[in-house]
């Protein structure tokens, strides 16, 4: 099937609009989060307008309806990582929250003191910091996966990490910086050799790359639904249900009780026992019409489209003079991080928007990645299906403009 870009981009009418008088908006900050189809906005606003009902509690109709279309997305879910079944996927607020959710609930039962725990050098803060303070509650020991010139783990050196020590390894599926897509299988492998536990933190991996968690074999995955069409305050924990089994609850409250009195309580079965309180089930409906209008174009077809553009814009963006790319890894998503000699980053990411362009700039949540690279801080063009080959041509336009003011 042929991928037609402007029927795509249809569905999202708020890339149709200046910016600034005169000033045609590119987005090119989806890796921060990706704009939204007229699907989930009307899923979102039919169930706030005639739906609503708290889910799971309600005998009344529509706390039915609302119940039976919050669990239909869990099967979405379930779906689309390939998960065993529904008990594994436990609805979050996004990767932040789900990675958070394990570094408590299954630090408590599984990581005692001098154990090990691997990071790698190219994560998200979300995935340092919730085992960073995992290790000083229980005296474990943080160890970091480096990467190499071109922003790939050294694979060598994980090994040489990885020991009887290891209780978890959580490394990204791709890098929200570099954009280098990991060889998780490979790291997946080599550490259940060693009995340790892998969580892939899939922000950036979900709309990007095939995941089947089955055949990974991870036992956790974990993304956030406003990085694939869906609202914000959405996301998932996918988790192997004999481990989710054993982990205690994270949060508590209402629903994910089984009974409560002064003496004791006793919890809910998976996954509710992870879901305390009313859960954010508009915004899952949300995330659920995403999942949908995805399935309806082809996830491949997508991620074709997607890596075709970026092949294009690298070709084009590599003959500006004094640039300079973070991440060069043949195995990539769609993000190009970069700086220009003489521009800082903060003026290059002002100059752009008021051209029109929206891109992130800054240290992007991963200080170790700046460190590595001696840098303040980088510009990021992170691209998705909807942009375009004229919107490429008139970002590197905009470069070259940019540079004439500097020169
Ligand atoms: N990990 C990675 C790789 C990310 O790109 C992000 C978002 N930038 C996160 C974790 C955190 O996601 P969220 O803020 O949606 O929880």
């Amino acid at each position: 099937m042929s991928f037609d870009v402007q029927e795509f981009r249809s569905h999202f009418p708020i890339l149709d609009q200046q910016i600034y008088p005169k000033k045609d908006l590119v987005y090119f900050d989806n890796a921060a989060t990706t704009q939204k189809p007229c699907c989930v906005l009307d899923a979102v606003e039919r169930y706030m307008m005639k739906v609503n009902g708290n889910i799971h509690r309600g005998t009344h109709k529509m706390a039915a309806e609302a119940t039976v279309a919050y669990e239909a997305v869990r099967d979405q879910v379930t779906k689309i990582l390939n998960a065993s079944c529904r008990e594994e996927v436990v609805f979050t607020k996004g990767t932040t929250e789900s990675i958070n959710l394990v570094s408590y609930s299954l630090g408590e039962i599984w990581i005692n003191e001098g154990d090990e725990i691997l990071v790698s050098e190219l994560e998200h803060h979300a995935n340092i910091v919730p085992w960073q303070m995992l290790c000083q509650r229980k005296g474990a020991v943080l160890k970091v996966i480096p990467f190499n010139e071109k922003g790939e783990l050294k694979l060598d050196v994980f090994e040489n990490l990885l020991s009887d020590k290891t209780k978890i390894v959580a490394v990204n599926h791709a890098s929200n910086v570099l954009g280098t897509i990991n060889p998780i299988e490979y790291i997946i492998g080599k550490a259940h050799e060693y009995g340790a536990y892998v969580l892939i933190d899939g922000a950036q991996g979900v709309g990007h790359c095939e995941v089947d968690v089955q055949k990974l074999d991870c036992d956790f995955y974990v993304f956030s639904g406003h990085k694939y069409y869906g609202p914000t305050g959405t996301g998932a924990l996918y988790g192997k249900k004999e481990i989710l089994e054993r982990m205690p609850p994270f949060m508590t409250g209402g629903e994910m009780i089984e009974t409560v009195t002064f003496k004791e309580t006793t919890f809910n079965v998976l996954p509710y026992k992870f879901e305390p309180g009313t859960p954010n089930y508009t915004d899952v409906i949300g995330l659920g019409a995403a999942l949908n209008f995805v399935d309806s174009y082809g996830k491949s077809n997508l991620v074709a489209w997607e890596l075709e553009l970026f092949q294009y814009a690298m070709v084009k963006l590599k003959n500006i003079e004094g640039i300079r790319f973070f991440g060069t890894s043949d195995n990539k998503v769609g993000i190009i991080s970069f700086a220009i000699d003489g521009v800082h980053h903060f003026d290059l990411g002002t100059l752009l928007d008021q051209l029109g362009f929206a891109v992130r700039t800054g240290r992007l949540c991963a200080d170790p990645i700046m460190d590595h690279f001696d840098v303040q801080g980088v510009t990021r063009a992170s691209l998705a299906p909807y942009n375009t080959k004229e919107e490429v041509d008139r970002f590197y336009e905009a470069l070259l403009r940019i540079q004439q003011m500097f020169v």
